[in-house]
């Protein structure tokens, strides 16, 4: 049995994680830790969550945390009663900060005015909905379990239940086989204003239903054209919208930034429970057990479902600085080392420095793997 790894007293995290595994069916992309389920053992989830509590946090922790996020899989179908009761067991544990975050991730057949506003009343002030798409013939064809007008009203269930702070999922660069028009999708999500919109290229993961598709042969993505032209789309967009585009794939109405990503981004320290949960205490990263049940048959026998760990590396931790510093708008301090390649970048329009730092631009985030790794090895020399 590996040891219970407890936290540090040194390091206390700044942001708390809680994976709820549960989904109705898995989508047709989809890769994450999940457990398909048509009724969700409410009831033994939050028993094991707490083992996992219990054993990792014997103490209230001193120091309160800025956000907690209920993500997934689908943390919606746990219930009101369920959404409640984790995210007491959590705050029993790490107290929040005023004014702390607290997301759930939603699908939208899970969003009733009753469901909202049971969330509102467990502390849940901020809602980040799957709608991915407003055109029935994709949603169908990623395996999404609703359809357009049931992702519309909830949107406006949310925005009605007096949720202010709401973020919005779309996917892009689908096959072109499909007739999706991006463009009217990016126009219906501007018309709605959510206050914050990710996005998400689609990509061919291994063991998904489209890597079985694509190996019979069949489309299952958008070309690069796609991708580069319906990126910059949503760019020009939703900042002629009023959306600050701060991160390579999140746009924010003023003051609507993700305070629980942006601690992810600047590199701040966070803690992970639930299936395949992820932590960082700054230097070591941790990650649960994958798979629901593994997870939980460990917690039931007082066993720590750690799966792996690793110490970053003075490489990894260098190669992280530059790319969690050219994925946001605070953008990467630079050396001198550096100046004649972001001399010809800017002069391709993929970024501009200001104070002596490099941002990027929506042109240079297309290309954010290749000059962060350019970067990291002009650094590593
Ligand atoms: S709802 Fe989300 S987590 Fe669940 S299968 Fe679909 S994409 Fe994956």
């Amino acid at each position: 049995m590996l040891r219970t790894q407890r936290l540090s007293l040194d390091v206390l995290p700044r942001h708390v994680y809680v994976h709820v595994p549960f989904c109705a069916r898995r989508c047709s992309y989809c890769d994450f830790a999940i457990a398909v389920r048509s009724n969700v053992p409410t009831g033994e989830y939050l028993e094991a969550l707490g083992r996992e509590l219990e054993l990792r946090v014997p103490e209230r922790s001193s120091e309160p945390v800025e956000s907690i996020y209920l993500g997934g899989g689908t943390p919606s179908r746990l219930g009101p009663d369920g959404v409640a009761r984790a995210i007491a067991a959590v705050a029993d544990r790490f107290p929040l900060a005023p004014n702390g975050e607290v997301t759930i991730e939603a699908n939208p057949d899970d969003v009733t005015a009753d469901a909202v506003a049971s969330w509102r009343a467990a502390g849940v002030n901020r809602v980040s909905l799957g709608v991915q798409s407003f055109d029935d013939r994709a949603l169908a064809w990623m395996h999404r379990t609703h359809d357009a007008a049931t992702a519309m009203r909830a949107a406006h269930t949310i925005r009605d239940a007096g949720i202010e702070n709401w973020s919005l999922d779309l996917i892009f660069s689908l096959p072109s086989e499909l007739g999706r028009n991006w463009d009217a999708d990016v126009s219906a999500a501007t018309e709605l204003a959510p206050p914050h919109v990710s996005l998400y290229g689609l990509t061919v993961e291994p063991h998904t239903p489209i890597a079985r598709w694509r190996d019979r042969g069949r489309d299952v993505e958008g070309t690069d054209e796609t991708y580069e032209r319906e990126y910059l789309h949503a760019d020009r967009a939703f900042v002629a919208a009023g959306y600050e585009h701060y991160e390579v794939s999140n746009f924010a109405l003023p003051g609507r930034r993700s305070r629980h990503n942006a601690g992810y981004w600047s590199g701040a320290s966070y803690v992970g429970f639930g299936p395949g949960a992820h932590g960082f205490d700054g230097v070591e990263r941790r990650w649960n057990e994958r798979e629901y049940v593994v997870w939980q048959r460990r917690l039931c026998a007082d066993e720590d479902p750690v799966a792996g760990s690793e110490r970053l590396s003075t490489e990894n931790q260098l190669s992280e600085a530059v790319y969690l510093g050219l994925r946001t708008t605070t953008g990467l301090t630079i050396r001198g080392e550096d100046e004649r390649s972001v001399r010809a970048w800017i002069d391709a329009g993929w970024g501009w420095l200001e104070a002596g730092r490099l941002r990027l631009t929506a042109e240079g985030w297309l290309r954010l793997d290749a000059l962060a790794t350019s970067l990291t090895m002009l650094r590593s020399r």
